[in-house]
């Protein structure tokens, strides 16, 4: 890929991650993601516009306010080079239009959900209701497989939705269910066991660390789309050589 491109893309991938940061913040806030100017969270002054160039502004600032001089999360900037490489990753891996506009949909609500998880520990209706719709709808049109995606997200649901009846809602939320089907669309059947399998021990990779770094305890919540959603992630793009190199250990 030409210097140029891979430039164009980080810059494309890294303003997409800025705006997704904001819609995150800002359903979180309950406030319209359209509507209303970008402000500093503590000060609440109107940014200038070149304080809002991605990765730039916040390394040319030093991650604080012009105003104020309180710190702005590294947050922004994590997200921001993160949605950039994906941009890169997603350019040199993909070439059919309606491929790009799956990739480009997976990337935008699978970052936001993250965000939305990791900083609220919850998974909201009115981001994961439409990603499931639009990542189905699409699916339909790239992996060509109706009975895969069906069955997929029938066992991604009913996986999490099984737990919240037998827990009466303890262990998994709504919002892991609505997760589990999301995924499910994505990876369809038989990958989803895969991706749950990765989720799992993701998770309980994370977890003993977290724990033996005594940043939580065995009764600390994660955010368990936090885990998911990179699982399903990587299953929809290398599942096939993972499912395949794990049937060759086995058999
Ligand atoms: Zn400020």
């Amino acid at each position: 890929m030409h210097i140029f491109i891979i430039v164009l893309l980080i810059f494309l991938g890294a303003s997409w991650g800025s705006f997704l940061n904001v819609i995150a913040y800002r359903t979180s806030k309950k406030e319209s993601f359209l509507k209303g100017r970008s402000k500093c969270v503590h000060c609440h002054n109107v940014l200038y516009w070149y304080d809002m160039i991605p990765i730039f502004s916040w390394i040319f600032l030093r991650g604080k306010c012009r105003f104020c001089a309180k710190p702005i999360s590294t947050r922004y900037l994590l997200v921001e080079i993160f949605t950039g490489l994906l941009f890169v990753f997603g350019g040199l891996l993909i070439v059919d239009l309606v491929e790009i506009a799956l990739y480009i949909a997976v990337v935008s609500f699978f970052v936001v959900l993250f965000i939305y998880d990791a900083i609220a520990f919850i998974v909201p209706d009115r981001i994961v209701v439409p990603a499931i719709i639009i990542i189905f709808a699409l699916n339909l049109f790239v992996a060509q497989d109706i009975a895969s995606i069906l069955l997929g997200g029938l066992v991604g649901g009913l996986w999490f939705l099984i737990q919240f009846i037998l827990s009466k809602g303890r262990w998994v939320g709504g919002g892991d269910i609505r997760i589990g089907i999301l995924m499910g669309f994505l990876v369809g059947y038989p990958l989803i066991w895969l991706s749950l399998g990765i989720a799992y021990i993701a998770g309980s990779i994370v977890a003993i660390i977290l724990i033996i770094l005594g940043r939580k305890t065995f009764k600390s919540r994660l955010p368990f789309a936090c885990l998911l959603l990179p699982a399903a992630f990587a299953t929809w793009l290398w599942g096939e050589a993972i499912w395949q190199w794990y049937m060759g250990l086995i058999l």
